[in-house]
């Protein structure tokens, strides 16, 4: 039977016009965590098949449209990555949410009386996913670059050492792009005396810049960290959101069930999932391997050097982590915001240097910055300006 072939946006006035603001968007759009130099196009005839990965990657289903096979190979990539040990296992998620719920899940399963810690620079899917398993929290302060205050942790962990307790790292905060450093935080669990313990590592948007630079902080799996996610339309920007969660093997075996319909064993929040984000993956991992990623990701923290001294030069307050390709600064006035969306919280907002995000870029942001702040400075005497922010970065 003939398919129905759907309009195309030429032809069709709301698509046209959507196709036409997503393509006005890029040239200003450096504020958000999603690569944009692999055209990942080329996989555009998968769109006329259903592709449905459900239950757990290890089995095939009993229906042909899947792409469990490179699904296993993408996992397989990132458990070498973040260094699991033998017996690991994992899936490609919806997101980055969805990995955290799943590795919450697993937590609790493992200690149903566990105690959810977390900064409060954390993404605020932990504290939803908790929510929703109804597990207790506790929120740790976030020191002023975004990573947490291990004095406050260490004191409030041994407050509640007697009983398990589960904490999610973030390995490059939202606003910030701080790292929890994982194997201190088990330094001081073992500290205050806590046997009974996971480690979630939050990764989404550094792990794999992070894995793939030099003396990284701890934040992997042979860092001692029980779970671990990175998003798929962040570093690598896949066109739709996706993540991969990787856990050590016996974390999921408690909460695995083989589903007779599907002939596959099913462990994951979803049951029924993207085959499509699957190729997506694969394609973008054959093409660049470990030496092209790495090298994306250096490009990032260079461009963010680069982004960082501008910003200094014309004395904007402005500052960044180590390793991050972010770079956070005072916000910028409203003109300059209604054509360079940033997010902003607490009068700080941020720029990402993502791979595909170039130099005019980020310079055209910096004079435009510089054109309609100096003429105002000269009145208003700003030069003090970054002593002031100093003090976040401390
Ligand atoms: C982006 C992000 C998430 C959410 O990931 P999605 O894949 O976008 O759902 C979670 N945690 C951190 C630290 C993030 O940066």
């Amino acid at each position: 039977m003939a398919r129905t072939a759907l309009n195309s946006p030429a032809d069709d006035s709301r698509l046209d016009a959507l196709l036409h603001r997503l393509t006005a968007a890029r040239a200003t759009n450096i504020g958000f965590p999603a690569a944009v130099d692999v055209d990942y196009q080329p996989l555009a005839p998968l769109l006329g098949h259903l592709l449905n990965n459900v239950g757990d990657p290890d089995t095939d289903p009993a229906h042909p449209n899947h792409t469990k096979d490179f699904e296993r190979e993408v996992v397989a990539f990132f458990a070498g990555l973040f260094r699991a040990p033998q017996r690991w296992s994992g899936y490609i998620t919806s997101g980055g949410s969805e990995s955290n719920l799943h590795a919450l899940y697993l937590a609790r399963s493992r200690y149903p009386d566990g105690i959810v810690f977390h900064s409060s620079a954390a993404h605020y899917s932990v504290s939803r996913a908790a929510h929703l398993l109804g597990m207790r929290t506790v929120v740790v302060a976030a020191k002023a670059n975004g990573e947490i205050d291990y004095d406050e942790f260490a004191l409030l962990a041994e407050l509640h050492r007697s009983q398990p307790i589960i904490v999610v790292a973030n390995v490059g905060t939202t606003m910030t792009e701080a790292i929890d450093d994982v194997g201190y935080l088990h330094d001081l669990l073992v500290d205050v005396g806590v046997t009974e313990r996971y480690v979630h590592s939050d990764a989404a948007l550094s792990g794999i810049p992070l894995a793939l630079c030099d003396d990284p902080p701890a934040f992997d799996l042979a860092d001692g960290a029980d779970s671990i996610c990175v998003s798929g339309h962040k570093f690598l920007g896949t066109p739709i959101p996706c993540s991969v969660v990787i856990t050590r093997r016996h974390h999921t075996e408690r909460v695995s069930r083989a589903v007779a319909y599907t002939s596959s064993r099913d462990s994951t929040i979803t049951g029924s999932r993207n085959g499509l984000a699957a190729v997506m993956l694969w394609a973008v991992l054959q093409h660049h391997g470990r030496r092209g990623l790495r090298d994306r990701a250096q490009y990032g923290r260079e461009l963010a050097s680069h982004v960082h001294q501008r910003l200094q030069d014309i004395g904007w307050p402005s500052w960044r982590n180590s390793y991050a390709q972010t770079v956070v600064l005072r916000t910028p006035p409203p003109t300059v915001l209604a054509r360079w969306p940033l997010p902003t919280a607490d009068r700080h907002s941020h720029i990402i240097c993502m791979p595909g995000i170039n130099h005019l870029q980020v310079d055209r942001f910096v004079d435009d910055l510089a054109a309609l702040t100096l003429p105002h400075s000269v009145s208003c005497p700003e030069a003090d300006a970054p002593q002031r922010l100093r003090h976040l970065v401390g």
